[in-house]
């Protein structure tokens, strides 16, 4: 396990390449798991780091209460495939003096962006730090955070970041619950209906798959979904341009369901791309 800048740098300097990299927040469970397998298969050295980022929270509260367990997370990084575990802490990630942002533009204005003041100029300044760091050949994001994965490309590009960006499908509990370091905050009843997203994203994709194109439609359907359940109180529900995050009206060609829904004190997201 690696803690300083030092320390990450001389464990990379003689990795054999290529090396992926996979970002994370900690709490690791099964979706974490599945990007280090899959940065396992397609690189020769597997970094994961774990850091709870403050800059990316807007509640202080969401930081505060986010789960932190270092002990079974490197325990899970290693049995998934991980060989370095770089856990800084934040004066490692921010330097004395640091003062620099990275802020994307219209992509991190609507939904998460706009129900989380300052949020994805966290993320971004922190991904472009870890980016900078592991000069990795490849880092892994979920599409679990579907507008994330959509602004980390973007910067990547527009930065001219070496790395290539790869996108890994949402890991799901039995009952369709999306996994996500914050769903042991739920309390058992909020956990019985936060299946709930699921239902509503699948609602609205059946009758796209029955040939609706309006998106106010597909947005009243999952707002429809989302009503039965009275523990669910919905931030927003979009159907969007899949690549700019407008949101469509009649469309045709592919969209990006997504919703943000608050269970009690806990904040789910979920999303459904349509083809
Ligand atoms: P986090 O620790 O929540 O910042 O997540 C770290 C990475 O894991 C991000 O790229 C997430 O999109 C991804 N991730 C989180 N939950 C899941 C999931 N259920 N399935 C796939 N990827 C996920």
């Amino acid at each position: 396990m690696l803690r300083t800048r030092a320390e990450l740098r001389a464990a990379l300097e003689h990795a054999p390449r290529p090396l992926g990299l996979v970002p994370t927040m900690g709490a690791l469970h099964e979706g974490h798991a599945s990007l280090i397998w899959r940065a396992r298969s397609e690189n020769r050295t597997v970094l994961t780091t774990i850091f709870v980022n403050p800059r990316q929270f807007n509640e202080t509260s969401d930081f505060e209460k986010y789960p932190r367990n270092e002990a079974a997370d490197v325990r899970l990084a290693g049995a998934s495939g991980a060989d370095l575990v770089w856990i800084p802490g934040v004066e490692d990630v921010y330097p004395d003096g640091f003062q620099t942002a990275v802020r994307v533009g219209a992509l991190t204005e609507p939904l998460e962006g706009a129900a989380r003041p300052g949020h994805f100029e966290g993320v971004t300044t922190v991904v472009a730090i870890l980016l900078g760091l592991a000069g990795a050949d490849h880092a892994y994001f979920g599409q679990k955070d579907a507008q994330q994965l959509l602004v980390v490309r973007r910067m990547a590009r527009d930065l001219g970041i070496g790395t290539a960006i790869v996108a890994c499908p949402i890991v799901r509990e039995p009952d369709g619950l999306a996994m996500s370091s914050r769903n042991v905050r739920l309390t058992a009843d909020e956990r019985a209906a936060a299946p709930v997203l699921r239902r509503a994203l699948l609602a609205a994709r059946g009758i796209y798959e029955a040939g609706e194109r309006d998106g106010e439609k597909l947005r009243a359907a999952m707002n429809a979904a989302l009503a039965a359940e009275p523990l669910a109180h919905p931030e927003y529900v979009s159907c969007a341009d899949p690549e700019t995050l407008i949101e469509h009206g009649i469309f045709d060609g592919p969209a990006l369901l997504s919703m943000a829904v608050r269970f009690g004190a806990v904040r789910l997201i979920d999303n459904e791309p349509l083809p």
